[in-house]
């Protein structure tokens, strides 16, 4: 077996860092982390100077990049070219996520992703289903007309993947307790989010069924003094986790760091929610006919709504740490806290048996290069 190797002044493995450390890998796998001065000299060793190596970056909601929107073009084509659009951004792994569609094209996305995971396109982690089980109160710029609330008989007719990871945002107002007992059973992570849920209808025993919620802040009830809604419900359950998009626009960077004081260590994680303008070289693209485009670093659709962002996961890394977030826990999470987030357990970490998967950042933490599965991009 060959092994191969990257060394950098620094590496954080998830737990802790090594100085002037190599990552070794086996194939797919790593193999350990050791001191540069004590790698073999047959191994083949590509060094980073002025760089950190960490846990490669995950991103659980990225609706498109490189020109191409999930929503569009549901296929393994699509999938591949979003993926390689992010890797020039950090990230390692992500889910492509189908914005409120038909069930039709649900169908489509949950198939094309298990096959793509099955072919082994890098980068391909699963699906988010985000909608269209969501409140049209919070519908953001997703296409109202598609909302409905779902029957366990149209649940159980959907071709649930095996291997893919599912991840599914819905209105746990809009969702009966046994549909989302049912989506549970499915494997599939479920999260709350274009909610407009009163604290008490997300009761005990729905938030047992509910493992987070999607973008924080964004398409949700406020948080109050007389109803916290589902932003306090959200910071208030321990046991959930909260993903968070960390652009600068969506949410206030103090609102970031309050949350972030709020949850338990390993309960907030950062999302993109890019779109297709992210590693493209236009600004604008049409979602459900509709078209959205940059306009000052924002995307909005023509009634001025935010509709998804324009950034990709280093960025989103290095506007954390800027704002005062320590860089281990900016990195964490960025990867391994949505590794467990999705229950993925050889993500996260740069342990010996994990998946070789890596994102190594300069020093102002801008992408310089992604490893996935033992390739290196
Ligand atoms: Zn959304």
């Amino acid at each position: 077996m060959v092994m191969k190797a990257i060394s950098a002044p620094k590496i954080f493995d998830g737990e802790q860092y090594h100085l002037d450390a190599a990552l070794v890998w086996k194939n797919e796998s790593i193999y350990r982390v050791m001191p540069i001065s004590q790698l073999p000299e047959d191994i083949d060793c590509q060094h980073f100077p002025d760089s950190i190596i960490a846990p490669g970056f995950i991103d659980i909601q990225v609706n498109g990049g490189g020109d191409v929107m999930f929503n569009s073009e549901i296929s393994p084509t699509s999938i591949e070219t979003i993926c390689q659009a992010h890797r020039k951004f950090g990230t390692a792994y992500l889910l492509p996520t189908l914005i409120s569609s038909t069930p039709q094209n649900i169908a489509k996305a949950l198939t094309t992703a298990e096959q793509a995971v099955l072919d082994r396109i890098p980068g391909i982690l699963g699906v988010h289903i985000e909608g269209p089980w969501l409140n049209v109160a919070k519908k953001g710029a997703h296409d109202e007309t598609l909302f409905y609330s779902p029957s366990l008989a149209d649940l159980e007719a959907f071709p649930w993947p095996k291997y893919a990871k599912v991840l599914v945002t819905a209105a746990t107002e809009n969702m009966s307790l046994d549909a989302l007992q049912c989506l549970q059973r499915k494997g599939v992570v479920v999260s709350c989010g274009h909610s407009n849920a009163k604290s008490e209808e997300l009761t005990a025993d729905k938030l047992a069924n509910v493992d987070g919620f999607t973008h924080l802040f964004n398409a949700m009830s406020p948080f109050e003094g007389r109803e916290p809604g589902v932003v306090g419900t959200a910071l208030n359950t321990n046991e959930a986790w909260c993903s968070i998009i960390t652009d600068g626009i969506h949410v206030h960077p103090q609102s970031v760091l309050l949350a972030h004081r709020i949850k338990p260590q390993g309960k907030l994680l950062i999302v993109t929610d890019a779109m297709a303008t992210v590693g493209s070289k236009t600004n604008r693209f049409e979602l459900d006919g509709q078209i959205i485009e940059v306009i000052d670093n924002k995307l909005v659709n023509s009634a001025g709504s935010l509709a998804g962002a324009h950034i990709g996961m280093d960025e989103s890394v290095a506007n954390v740490i800027a704002w005062g977030i320590d860089e281990a826990e900016a990195l964490k999470m960025a990867s391994t806290y949505p590794a467990k987030a999705m229950h993925v357990s050889d993500l996260g970490k740069l342990q010996a048996g994990y998946r070789a998967a890596a994102t190594i950042l300069n020093s102002d933490y801008r992408s310089q290069a992604v490893l996935v599965d033992g390739q290196l991009y």
